[in-house]
């Protein structure tokens, strides 16, 4: 039990040598594994020598999981990350008519891993459709257990369907065309004010100037109106000497607190590419978060390199993830970009508080790209790029580590 992570009150307690579970993920999972394994390993070594060590647990989950035990998720893999509480994982296939809708959602809601974390940066050399992408740095805080994810559907016609169609006419005067399928949008105060609170402690503890609610609080108002509300009632309620209010500023300086604003979904879509150094930390629902963290994540250079993780703060439950797909035309080929798992690992050893380690692998990317040493979907679009595979990205990496 030595080598297990543990939640000490609010504090992660991480051994020397932790056991962290990983998944290799479908299709290209095992290719950018292999190389993002090696990076990290190199990490942890030249930062602390032989003292610190992570052990390596492999778990199963899609394809594999699925022709190796019959289970697209066998409850072993959910079992490891509940007692290990930290693990990774590469992209998974989604199974079509697998009894779930995805097997990353199936993750999210069974551990009530209530954040999706999404911090979006430029590095200097990739290429990006945007003239200053370097004016982007923020950190995406969304929901992921509410809204309309939560998976409360009924189709056309389904005699559940119509029973809340007759409910909502004859008890709310509500008048629903018949040929509907209904959705529900549950937003709660508690599971909006977890997510607002999570984001404000971050934005203290990584001393960012603001915290943003992005909601269409204007047109429902009693779903995304009341997130952007009890936002406020929060900050006032638990963080009324670190934070203030944008209304109350009045102009003024916010004499080093955390500034908490909001805006409307819409707004900020276009705000992001026409003013995007002013937003640092977002908080919002599932379903703008979903649209934002990949609005975002394009324009400083795609999805090859778009880290991400699911977080509950509270239980200290985290899975870091690739945020892309299989991409399964290219399985087993040595060809694809590992940025995006390399760059979730970085976040794992930040969360870890092995900040060396992180340190390290951001270096090594950094002069990787420098060098123009990149995978083939880069390099289509840098001029004077050398075109490396999977591994030799990996490599180059490494080497770059080392560069005082
Ligand atoms: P995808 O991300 O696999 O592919 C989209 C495009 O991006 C393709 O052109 C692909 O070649 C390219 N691409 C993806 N990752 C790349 C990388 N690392 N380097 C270079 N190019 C890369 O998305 P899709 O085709 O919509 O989905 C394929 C499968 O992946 C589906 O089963 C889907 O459900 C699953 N999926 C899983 C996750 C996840 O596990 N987090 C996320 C998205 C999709």
């Amino acid at each position: 039990m030595e080598n297990t992570i543990r939640m000490k009150g609010t504090q992660l307690s991480v051994p020397s040598t932790p056991v962290i579970p990983f998944i290799q993920g479908d299709g290209i999972g095992p290719d950018i594994w292999s190389a993002a394994v090696r990076v990290f390993d190199a990490a942890v070594e030249q930062a602390y020598g032989s003292s610190r060590r992570v052990v390596w647990k492999e778990v199963l989950a899609g394809e594999r999981a699925f022709s190796e035990t019959g289970e697209w998720l066998p409850e072993e893999t959910l079992t490891a990350f509940r007692e290990y509480l930290v693990g990774i994982k590469g992209p998974l296939t989604t199974p079509v008519g697998g009894g779930f809708r995805s097997l990353n959602v199936t993750l999210r809601q069974v551990l009530d891993l209530y954040v999706c974390l999404r911090p979006v940066r430029h590095y200097p050399g990739i290429p990006s459709p945007v003239k200053r992408p370097e004016s982007v740095d923020m950190v995406v805080f969304r929901e992921n257990t509410e809204d309309v994810y939560a998976g409360f559907e009924t189709p056309m016609g389904d005699a559940r369907t119509v029973k809340l169609l007759e409910f909502l006419k004859n008890e709310l005067g509500w008048n629903i065309r018949e040929d509907s399928g209904l959705g529900i949008k549950p937003i709660s105060r508690y599971g909006s004010q977890r997510l607002i609170r999570a984001a404000i402690r971050y934005a203290l503890k990584m001393k960012r100037k603001s915290v943003t609610m992005v909601h269409k609080g204007n047109i429902m108002k009693y779903t995304e109106g009341a997130f952007r509300e009890w936002g406020y009632e929060l900050a006032g309620a638990e963080f009324p000497s670190e934070t203030i209010a944008y209304s109350s500023l009045a102009g003024g300086d916010a004499g080093g607190r955390v500034v908490i604003k909001d805006v409307i979904a819409d707004a900020f879509l276009q705000q992001i590419l026409t003013r995007p150094a002013e937003y640092e930390v977002i908080a919002t629902m599932n379903l703008n978060g979903d649209y934002i963290s990949d609005a975002l994540a394009a324009q400083v250079g795609g999805i090859g390199i778009a880290p991400g993780a699911n977080i509950n703060f509270d239980s200290g439950n985290a899975i870091f993830e690739a945020t892309h797909g299989t991409a399964p035309k290219y399985a087993g080929l040595n060809k694809v970009n590992p940025s995006s798992l390399i760059l979730s690992g970085k976040m794992m050893f930040d969360y870890l508080g092995w900040d060396e380690a992180a340190e390290l692998i951001e270096k090594g990317i950094i002069g990787t790209l420098e060098d123009r040493q990149v995978t083939y979907d880069f390099a289509r679009l840098m001029e004077g790029a050398e075109e490396v595979s999977t591994s030799e990205y990996g490599d180059a990496i490494i080497r770059h580590m080392d560069n005082k």
